[in-house]
């Protein structure tokens, strides 16, 4: 018997790369049921316990099959504030999806399809997990509009807390606002989602730089508690000759400027220029992110990443849909120099080849220069997508103790921070991460701070 998964239905590469549209078209109703009804309803799921928030996922796809698509929304929504971010955006493969036992011989389950599927007809339908909830009179402070803030926040004001969200840029969201592209997740879902929070009654104050406009410390004598949910949003560059050079960004500005700031759009104010080449140098989502809105502006666009393809720390999917998509892998080399101008226009870079050797102890296999490789190449942007850190400026002249590694410090398997009524989750306590982790903290925050405020 046939039983592989259902596949969702996607813009043809032709099409995509003219356009900012998404990708994944997602299941309609016939496809989400023939997907739902490949589900065992295992009695002790293992998918389950592969989802950061356990999610009940045999129940809600129970729901899909039963024709009962508002139940499947409400299962959902009891553990995710964001269901129609996480369908898309989650890296199912190494969660649920990886746990689903029909995955051991075959297909697993499209877990993220089939939850997408159902917030999506939420979103149509207008369902609302909302309650009306009394007021207690606490009044909690989130930093950060992130899927930390936004899920802690959430929690926080389901039991009747008064929240409100401090977030220093215009629009609320985060990566999910001002990072991941509008062709992976369109900015109209994140608004929605952030809408349905509004609902619940949480304030969110934009261009609301705290630690600056606002002290944390002011925070905790206006408030009952404060969450920190700021992200990690430093971008780091490899110290290399020539990166201050005039065409030389991180991936987060560009990213920036086009998902927040519309930079693909014909009237924006801020646009891209439109160089002939540009080189993303990384190998991680954010990478494969930046590259492919270059792509969408008519660049060139060639992916440099030192080690080989199958260490790519990208998700797998992501690849597939940038190759598709005509970006060029430029695979076992790295940039040792950034090439200029007399002012100081990127021109080129010098490049070295790259040997693989062992794994190290992290597990990810070692490289090193072949010294003799160093050639020049041609180009006009170098993109720098080498992972972020946090930006602590939040905390600024607040005493809340950091890591070693320059991360907000918690106490251990909690959410608390040095300061008694302070709480923090998320990127800016993990390093850079996942937005169902960030989720999970967040949740976990809003239980620690119930029960402090309880
Ligand atoms: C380009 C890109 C693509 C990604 N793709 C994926 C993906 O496909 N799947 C996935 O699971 N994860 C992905 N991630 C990672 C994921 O988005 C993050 O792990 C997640 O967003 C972290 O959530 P957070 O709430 O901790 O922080 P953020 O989402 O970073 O939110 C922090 C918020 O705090 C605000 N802030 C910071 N400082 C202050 C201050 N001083 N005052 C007020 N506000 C402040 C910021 O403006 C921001 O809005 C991606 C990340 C990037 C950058």
């Amino acid at each position: 018997m046939n039983d592989e998964k259902v596949k969702g239905r996607v813009q043809s590469k032709e099409e995509r790369v003219k356009n900012f549209n998404e990708v994944e078209l997602g299941y309609n109703d016939e496809e989400a049921l023939k997907e739902a009804n490949r589900c065992l309803q295992c009695p002790n799921p293992r998918c389950v316990q592969g989802c950061p928030v356990n999610i009940a996922i045999p129940e809600f796809i129970k729901g899909i099959r039963d024709g009962d698509l508002k139940r499947a929304y409400e299962v959902i929504s009891r553990s995710s504030s964001l269901p129609a971010v996480c369908g898309r955006v989650c890296p199912q493969e190494k969660q649920c999806e990886k746990m689903c036992i029909k995955g051991f011989k075959g297909d697993a389950i499209s877990i993220g399809s089939l939850e997408r599927y159902v917030a999506d007809q939420a979103i149509k339908n207008e369902y609302s997990a909302t309650t009306n909830v009394e007021k207690n009179g606490k009044k909690v402070a989130v930093v950060g509009s992130g899927p930390a803030g936004l899920t802690c926040a959430g929690d926080l004001a389901k039991n009747g807390y008064e929240v409100t969200i401090f977030e220093v840029l215009h629009k609320a969201g985060g990566v999910l606002t001002y990072g991941i592209p509008e062709f992976r997740l369109p900015k109209s879902i994140v608004q929605k989602e952030v809408d349905s929070l509004k609902k619940l009654g949480v304030e969110i104050k934009t261009d609301v730089p705290v630690g600056n406009a606002i002290t944390i410390n002011e925070l905790e004598e206006e408030y009952d508690a404060v969450f920190i949910g700021s992200g990690a949003g430093l971008p780091k560059f490899m110290g290399i000759p020539g990166e201050d050079a005039n065409g030389v960004f991180s991936a987060n500005e560009i990213l920036t400027r086009i998902n927040l700031m519309g930079a693909y759009k014909s009237d924006s104010k801020t646009p891209i220029k439109k160089v002939k080449r540009a080189y993303i140098i990384g190998g991680g989502n954010v990478a494969m992110d930046a590259v492919r809105c270059l792509k969408r502006l008519g660049i060139e666009t060639h992916l440099m990443y030192r080690r080989s393809e199958e260490e790519l720390p990208a998700r797998k999917m992501e690849v597939e849909h940038a190759k598709e998509e005509g970006i060029i892998f430029d695979l076992l080399q790295t940039p040792t120099k950034i090439i200029t101008n007399e002012n100081n226009d990127v021109v080129g870079m010098e490049v070295v080849n790259m040997i693989l050797g062992e794994p190290g102890q992290d597990g990810r296999r070692s490289v090193t220069e072949d010294s003799n490789s160093k050639h020049n190449i041609d180009c006009e942007m170098v993109v720098m997508a080498l992972g972020t850190s946090p930006n602590h400026e939040a905390l600024k002249e607040s005493s809340i103790e950091l890591t070693e590694r320059g991360l907000i410090k918690v106490e251990e398997e909690k959410t608390k921070t040095s300061h008694d009524k302070v709480f923090a989750g998320g990127d800016a306590v993990t390093g850079a991460a996942t937005v169902i982790l960030a989720m999970e903290a967040g949740k976990k925050a809003a239980k620690e701070i119930m029960e402090k405020l309880s």
